[in-house]
């Protein structure tokens, strides 16, 4: 049995040592029974990072780095390492060491022995995160679940183990959105989860700035819900039956009072808020509508510059790139 561990590294050159050393020594220690490969994704790094993978592998032959051709981002990086990795499991984990090995062989034995095709890695509790980092993650797992086809487990990042059958349906979606949290969870089948402790970074710090979280919420909503697209039928129902009996308000009491002109103030509001309204709708039109664009023009997910390291001869994936799968698509 082959267990695949899948890594997306972005600028990560000081953190690369301590998460050899401390994977190989727990996986060999606790999991000799199996083979391993370590799927390393350059995402386009701009430090040593490349460099020092690359001579992991040529050291090491369970080790193989994918050089992505720029900065995918970490979801396209994640969906090119599950192009590539072979393993009869799949396993992302970050390069930072926040999600914690030590786990792994518990999700292996869920996986082989008890036969779930996902194990889920759950953060127990968030301490290690600001205030406003856990109040935001909260309000968007809230807000998601509420309108999202399929809920997102809250608190389970990418960390987890999937089965071949799993990856290969991920690998086979043609969506070029990759929101890879909502796409776990989209695809189902028999789930387990382990708790742990998110730690913090080994070394370097986090590539996600507020602006980049945000637009990541955003693409996971987008992308598993059209209620936000919908609900403006509603919005504009209820204000337009709103204006409708404010309408006859005015009416009865010029017909009963004989008022006059005065009203200035809540016709500038009215005016104002319903603009504002319609600008919001709009927005959120151009959202969709953009994703929609990007996604009709087919463009691959990423681009592979090329592969290193031992795996069979062959692999010239090089500028293959493209969403994954392959089968059946155009
Ligand atoms: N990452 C990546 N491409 C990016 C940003 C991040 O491949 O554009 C990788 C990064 O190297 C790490 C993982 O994604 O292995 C998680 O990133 P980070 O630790 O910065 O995120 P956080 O843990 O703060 O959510
Ligand atoms: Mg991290």
């Amino acid at each position: 049995m082959l267990l695949s561990i899948v890594t997306p590294f972005y600028n990560e050159e000081e953190a690369i040592d301590a998460f050899f050393s401390r994977l190989t020594g727990l996986l060999d220690r606790t999991l000799p029974a199996y083979d391993f490969e370590f799927v390393c994704v350059d995402d386009g790094s701009r430090d040593r990072t490349l460099e020092i993978l690359k001579a992991r592998a040529a050291a090491d032959a369970r080790v193989r780095v994918v050089e992505l051709a720029r900065n995918f981002g970490k979801e396209a990086a994640l969906t090119a390492g599950l192009t590539v990795a072979r393993g009869d499991a799949v396993i992302p984990i970050d390069a930072d060491l926040q999600d914690p090995p030590e786990i792994i062989p518990e999700m292996v034995r869920l996986w082989a022995d008890e036969g779930y095709d996902v194990v889920e890695a759950r953060r127990a509790d968030r301490s290690s995160d600001t205030w406003l980092k856990r109040f935001s993650a909260e309000s968007f797992y809230k807000l998601n679940n509420a309108i999202a086809e399929t809920p997102i487990p809250e608190n389970t990042g990418d960390f987890r183990l999937m089965s071949r059958r799993v990856v290969d349906v991920i690998n086979a979606l043609p969506e070029r959105q990759r929101f890879m949290k909502g796409i776990f969870a989209w695809v189902g089948f028999r789930r387990a989860r382990v708790e742990f402790v998110r730690e913090q970074r080994v070394a370097g710090s986090t590539k996600w700035n507020k602006w980049r979280l945000w637009n990541l919420a955003l693409e996971g909503i987008t992308s598993f819900s059209t209620w936000p697209l919908r609900v403006w039928t509603y919005v504009g129902a209820a204000i337009a039956g709103l204006a409708f009996l404010y309408g006859l308000i005015l009416i009865v009491s010029t017909l009963i009072g004989g008022r006059s002109v005065p009203g200035y103030a809540s016709l500038m509001s009215a005016i104002l808020f319903m603009g504002g309204v319609q600008l919001i709708g709009i927005g959120i039109l151009g959202e969709y509508l953009g994703r929609t664009y990007l996604e009709t023009k087919q463009r691959p997910v990423f681009v592979i510059r090329e592969i290193y390291g031992r795996g069979e001869g062959g692999q010239q994936e090089a500028a293959h790139g493209g969403a994954p799968g392959g089968a059946g698509q155009t």
